[in-house]
């Protein structure tokens, strides 16, 4: 399989991915109205065009399109192709949960047609200028990364002093939750990812952020409609790996300070004394989180440090797969939180790739 191939098959899936992600954010009942977004129209005519041009089955209409996102992993979308260097058993709809799957979100966020990362960059950027100082942003974000779904909203406890400006500020940032997601009127949060879930699948329990079934405890809302959540945008891009930055930033010897940048870019000063820029990602697909990262240091113009958990980059293929993405030339070195945060003598003689 050539590059191009690769590369072709990657954006055949990216556009059905974007689909997806339009599909849910206007589908407001559990069952798919009709008609569906033209996005989704528009990938379902790219899929069949090439399966047809290879002659191969191809999906009858969106429906069978969707049950495809649900059953087939990269390489079942055309044979003879690899799936584009995504990991094997990626889906971009989750079988049980019918819930678009973070494979599907990164996906969607590749290339220049990208929306999902985007959009988050976009409300973030938005919400620097309301702010005006980095500090008072700062503040606002941490807010953000802690409360991603606000299960039991209490307008006495957003009046206190401490919170009341930072929620004046984000407070339009929080919605209803879509009602698909609660069961018997009340939404379910996942205790360690923080993220919206769903108590009753038939793989049982699931939750947006994918973690370990062992480590997935889920908590309710109170009473139907007391539920708010950021965008799904702001949840998976921001919140996520937030939870993540937030220990790494607690880890470090000196404060690190905020770039209003993207997602955002942290900056630390290093053992020569210079600056080090980093940022924390928890992505499920490496060659697309190496993409993103890419882009990242050519805004920045600098060496980039990707911080991500430790479990992810102990998975089998995450480090090389995400290093053989990067584009020649780029500044990125993909550094696990344990390395990150090491004492410095045990990270002596790292360089960026
Ligand atoms: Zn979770």
């Amino acid at each position: 399989m050539t590059e191009d191939e690769r590369t072709d098959t990657i954006h055949l899936l990216a556009d059905v991915a974007r689909g997806v992600i339009e599909l849910t954010s206007v589908a407001r009942s559990s069952a798919f109205r009709l008609p569906y977004p033209p996005s989704l129209q528009l990938a379902l005519d790219r899929v069949v065009l090439a399966g047809l041009a290879q002659g191969q089955p191809v999906p009858a209409g969106v429906p069978e399109l969707l049950s495809w996102c649900r059953q087939r992993g990269p390489a079942g979308w055309l044979l003879g192709m690899s799936g584009g260097s995504l990991t094997t058993d990626a889906r971009l709809i989750h079988p049980g949960a019918g819930e678009p799957t973070r494979t599907c979100a990164e996906l969607a966020s590749l290339g220049p047609h990208g929306v999902l990362e985007q959009e988050a960059e976009t409300l973030l950027g938005e919400l620097a200028d309301t702010c005006g100082t980095v500090e008072r942003f700062a503040a606002c974000r941490d807010f953000l990364i802690r409360r991603p779904v606000i299960l039991r909203f209490d307008p006495m406890e957003m009046l206190q002093p401490a919170v009341a400006q930072t929620w004046k500020l984000v407070k339009g940032l929080y919605a209803q939750v879509a009602d698909r997601f609660p069961a018997d009127g009340l939404v379910y949060r996942c205790t360690g990812c923080l993220l919206l879930a769903k108590f009753i699948t038939p793989d049982g329990p699931w939750c947006e952020g994918g973690c370990p079934p062992g480590d997935r405890e889920l908590e309710s809302s109170h009473q139907p409609g007391q539920a708010l959540a950021l965008p799904f945008a702001l949840r998976l891009f921001l919140a996520l790996p937030g939870r993540t930055e937030q220990i790494v930033r607690s880890r470090l010897m000196e404060q690190a300070r905020l770039l209003p940048l993207g997602l955002g870019v942290h900056h630390v000063t290093g053992q020569d004394g210079t600056l080090r820029a980093f940022q924390v990602h928890d992505r499920e697909q490496p060659v697309l989180a190496a993409r993103r990262a890419a882009e990242v240091a050519a805004r920045l113009d600098g060496p980039l440090d990707v911080v991500v958990p430790d479990g992810l980059a102990a998975r089998p293929g995450y480090r090389q797969d995400f290093t053989c993405a990067l584009p020649s030339g780029a500044q990125v070195c993909l550094l696990s939180v344990s390395e990150f945060t090491a004492p410095p003598t045990d990270r002596m003689g790292r360089s960026h790739a």
